[in-house]
Order: C-alpha cells, then structure tokens, then sequence
C-alpha cells in the first residue's frame, strides 16, 4: 500500500510517498517558508526531480495541496489519483503519557494532542496544521499518528522521575519523556537482526546523533532510559542545544546578564551546545573537525565536550542493564562521523571491545560493524529511516 508521510514544522512540511509492500520512496521532498515566499521542492525516485519558488504558500493547506497536486500530476507524478494513497502517518512529536503507541487519528486524538502541546509549544501545534490539513484535502483517507516520545513510555518510573517536589508531576506531568522514539525503535530493532540476537532477551544502546541527540538504553526491546527528559533540551551536548547544566548555573547568568527566562531558553537551545562552546563557529561537526585540524582550540574542546558526555552516557546504561550486547550509531553524525564513533569505541576497550578502523570509514547509508570480529560484543552503523518507519507503522495500523 502507499503511505504519504507528513512530518510538519512551524514553517516547513516535510513528506514522502511510500510503498509499504516493497518500502520504495516512490516520490519525497519539502515545503519550506510556508507563510513566507514558499519554496518547494520535489524528487520522484527514477524522475526528474525539481525546486520551484513560484508556488504560492501563505498556509500549510496550500503547500499540502501542491505535494498532492504534484504527487498525482500527469507528466510529473508517481500516481495518478488520490485513491491510491491508502493512508496518511503524521509524525508528532509530543504524546505525553497518553500516546504509547501509534493511533488513527480522530477528533478526540486531536484533542489530546493539542492538550499535550504545552509540553512542546513549538512543535505539536504545527503537527496539528498538518494533520488537519490533510483531514481536509482527503476526507476519506485514515491519517494515523506515530509520536516521537511513544517508545520511551516504557520507561521505568524512578528512571522518569525528575527529583523535585512530586506535586509538579501529579499537577503538569512534569517528568522525563524522551524523543527520536522512532528513530531508536526502527533502529534497536535493526541492531538485533543484523547482529542475530534476540530482540526479547537483548541489552541495546542506540546514539542517535543528528542535530539533536540522544541515546537510549533498550532492555527486552523497551527503552527504559533516555537521555532526553521533559523536552529536547535535556542529556547529550548538541548542535545547538547545552544538554545537561546545573540549574544554578543558568540562574547565576540570568542574574549576571539581566536576561528573561525567555531570553535564557533560547541561549540554551540556540546558542549553545558544540556552536556555544565553539564560539559560534559552527554547529556542524565537518567545520569542527576542519578547524580543529588547523588549530582552533575552540572546536576541539566543543568536539571533547560532546565525545566525553556521550561516553559517560553509555557508560551509564551499560551499568543500568548490566551488561550490553550491542551498541549502534545512527543519524547525520553518528552515520557519517568516524571521530565521534572512534572515541566512543576506544572507551570500551576494558570490555574487550576494538575499532576496525577501515570498516569505521563508513559514510551516509551504510549499515556496517565497526568493532573487529574479536570483540566482546558488536557495534554498528545502522542508518536510521524515520519515515520508514513511519510508513511501517502506518501500514500495521490501517491493516
Ligand atoms: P537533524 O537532527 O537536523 O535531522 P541529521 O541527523 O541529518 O540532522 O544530522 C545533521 C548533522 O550531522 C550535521 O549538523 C552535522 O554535524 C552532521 N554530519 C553530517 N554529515 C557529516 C559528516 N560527513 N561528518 C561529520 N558530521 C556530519
């Protein structure tokens, strides 16, 4: 069956056309500046692919209706009507404690996302323009919710449980949730059967580090910890974001500097992390490394903040589970990396794990093990597909 898959931001929409009977991209692109000039952009798989900005945006309805007016286009679609996509899956980035799971999506769901949207202001509420957008533009089709924070609702309470006054829990549901829950689902699942382990009886750590980045402990195919909490801002050091700081700390600048909480807020999400550390040189880790190389301390030190807390992570959740069988690395920089992964790999040398410093040459789309035939457990590139999956369990739902 074709599964069109939405991921919406506050000024973009993200979608691709899958066939779920063979998981072929049959077409993918983007809608960006929705609200501003518009740019859209198109790539059928075996077509032409094609950027135009004379397309009218002011709404995502309208950048909707391009995706949907181009996908079933005579010259340059993939399909020829809107019946042959079988269902929509959303990508939601917030389900609070009420979304384990995926659902199809109905008035009532809306309403409890929107409910959830305090917990991620800047995300749900565009996830929400998405999906009522495409309830309008085709009415009979059943769109399915697949939420970021839905795998880590396994976790355990004392693992989710921030330690302050319980009261802030039973009132706001303050507490840890976890994100990239797809990304670490599709990707534990994957890690299991490459390395033919049972995914039941398993131990697995997945690094998800792309922009943003998190690390998950899988126990039995569960998450039962995350690096995340409340929101993205929580655990690893980051693109942009500071991960984990002591509270005191933030509270000694606002009072140093006169800044707002709000001002604040955007220092840690925007201007910190690996681009904060590096002066702002960059939050990419190719500049990093290239700048390092040609000494600039700066970019090394934001590189050894990052390798270091990423580290003390998987050291943390090889001591949660007792044990780990497997670890992967995934996303922009966990597939394409090897500094990163190499640093990690040499702090699990006391447990009898080695580089295979060739195979740890791996780029972009490669699924491949990085330790040597040696070593006491496996660990692998697994490339992640987040719209896959999406695809996937869109298809299970709609079956
Ligand atoms: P997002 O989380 O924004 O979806 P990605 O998972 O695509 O992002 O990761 C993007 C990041 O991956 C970039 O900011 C960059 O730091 C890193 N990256 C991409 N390619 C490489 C590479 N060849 N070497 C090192 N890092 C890379």
């Amino acid at each position: 069956m074709n599964v069109l898959v939405i991921n919406c931001g506050s000024s973009s929409l993200k979608y691709q056309l899958i066939d779920t009977d063979t998981e072929k991209v049959l077409a993918k692109g983007i809608c960006e500046r929705i609200g501003l000039d518009g740019l859209f952009t198109y790539k059928p798989t075996g077509g032409i692919p094609f950027t135009k900005i004379e397309y009218d945006m002011p709404t995502h309805t309208e950048a909707a209706k391009h995706v949907i007016d181009t996908l079933t286009d005579p010259e340059a679609g993939v399909i020829s009507s809107l019946d042959e996509i079988a269902a929509v899956g959303h990508r939601i980035v917030h389900g609070g404690e009420r979304f384990a799971e995926s659902v199809i999506i109905d008035e009532e769901v809306i309403k409890e996302v929107e409910e959830c949207s305090a917990l991620a202001p800047l995300h749900n509420p565009a996830n929400i323009i998405g999906i009522r957008t495409c309830m309008k533009l085709m009415p009979d089709t059943p769109q399915i919710g697949v939420f970021d924070t839905a795998f880590h609702q396994t976790m355990p309470d004392y693992a989710y449980t921030y330690a302050i006054p319980y009261e802030y829990y039973e009132k706001y549901k303050v507490r840890r949730y976890g994100f990239h829950g797809t990304s670490h689902s599709f990707v534990s699942k994957r890690l299991a059967e490459v390395c033919d382990i049972d995914l039941d009886t398993s131990k697995l750590i997945v690094c998800h580090l792309g922009g943003g980045a998190s690390v998950s402990a899988v126990y039995r195919g569960k998450s039962i910890d995350t690096s995340m909490g409340l929101t993205p801002l929580e655990g690893l050091a980051m693109g942009t974001r500071s991960g984990d700081i002591d509270v005191g700390a933030v509270d000694y600048i606002a009072k140093q500097e006169g800044m707002s909480m709000e001002e604040i807020m955007n220092m840690l999400n925007k201007k910190s992390g690996v681009l904060g550390v590096s002066k702002e040189l960059s939050s990419d880790f190719r500049d990093l490394w290239n700048a390092r190389a040609e000494g600039n301390d700066l970019a090394g030190l934001a590189l050894d903040v990052f390798c270091y807390r990423l580290v003390k992570y998987v050291g943390a959740y090889i001591a949660v589970m007792n044990g780990v069988d497997a670890i992967a690395f995934t996303a922009g920089i966990g597939e394409n990396d090897e500094g990163v992964r190499e640093r990690v790999v040499h702090k699990l040398n006391y447990l009898g794990v080695f580089l295979d410093g060739e195979a740890n040459q791996a780029r972009y789309g490669k699924e491949v093990c990085i330790s040597t035939p040696e070593s006491k457990f496996p660990v692998w590139v697994i490339p992640t597909d987040e719209e896959l999956a999406i695809a996937r369990e869109t298809a299970a739902l709609v079956k």
